[in-house]
């Protein structure tokens, strides 16, 4: 289904990006896995997906950087001649009540989840305009729906990647491109691991499908998104959070 195509995948040494990784692979797509610090675990995701018969490269890049963004964007389009698929999934937390929160905190949580996606947008966007066609997934959350007490940060950063969202999908249209927005709920990941086993049980009673979600249950939601099933679909918010916002 993704023969030929190429697919960046940020933050895809963990969790819901590894998940999605290995999903466009197993598509057929060639998937440039992004860590920033994971060297070793991003290195296992590609051995897993090789060893699955699939194609993929390991590339460092903090993508909250500008610059360095665009050098790995680059870089990836001389070696592999294109970006067909841009998945923004790489993104962080720095939980604390507004009233505690350090300026730093505020600021790192922006330019990861937020700055992060408009930095890898603004130079693989330039690719895909040339070959007037491209596929975007920006990570978003529940909690930019809907807000969240102690995520004053990590809130208004998921509520920033659906307004760059659906203006990205406004300006890059025309040009056969489409950009939408997947809201996972509760995950699995190490993101969540981290959380109190009280505030977990709180979590769950939240979902009305009952459960944290698996990672492969948002990839399959970007294999949908980037398929030709979903060449009408642009600017759209995507939840897969077991029912917690409707
Ligand atoms: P995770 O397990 O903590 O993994 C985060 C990934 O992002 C890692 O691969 C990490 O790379 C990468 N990353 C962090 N900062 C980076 C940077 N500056 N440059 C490049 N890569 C960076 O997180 P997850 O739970 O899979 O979450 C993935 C995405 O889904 C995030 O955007 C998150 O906000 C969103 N989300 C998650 C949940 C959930 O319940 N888990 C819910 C809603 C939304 P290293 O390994 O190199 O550090």
């Amino acid at each position: 289904m993704l023969e030929g195509k190429v697919a960046v995948v940020t933050g895809a040494s963990r969790g819901i990006g590894k998940a999605i990784a290995c999903k466009l692979a197993s598509l057929g797509a060639t998937v440039i896995i992004n860590y920033n610090g994971s060297k070793d675990k991003a290195e296992e995701v590609k051995a897993e997906i090789e060893n699955a018969q699939g194609k993929a490269a390991v590339y460092q890049c903090n993508i909250s950087d500008y610059g360095k963004c665009e050098s790995f964007i680059q870089k990836v389009i001389k070696t592999y001649g294109s970006i067909d698929i841009l998945v923004n999934n790489a993104g962080i937390t720095r939980d604390g009540l507004l009233m505690k929160m350090s300026e730093a905190d505020f600021d790192q949580v922006i330019d990861t989840n937020l700055k992060g996606a408009f930095n890898t947008i603004r130079f693989a966007s330039r690719q895909m305009l040339r070959q007037r066609s491209g596929r975007i997934i920006n990570m978003s959350s529940v909690v930019g729906v809907s807000g969240n007490a102690g995520q004053a940060n990590y809130a208004a950063s998921k509520a920033g990647v659906i307004g760059l969202t659906k203006a990205a999908a406004r300006e890059l249209a025309s040009r056969g491109i489409t950009v939408n927005a997947i809201a996972p709920g509760f995950i699995a990941t190490d993101m969540t691991e981290v959380l109190p086993d009280k505030v977990k049980e709180a979590c769950v009673s939240q979902i009305p499908l009952g459960t944290f979600g698996k990672p492969e249950q948002v990839a399959q939601a970007v294999a949908f998104l980037v398929s030709e099933d979903a060449s009408y679909i642009t600017g759209q918010v995507l939840h897969v959070d077991g029912g917690m916002a409707m």
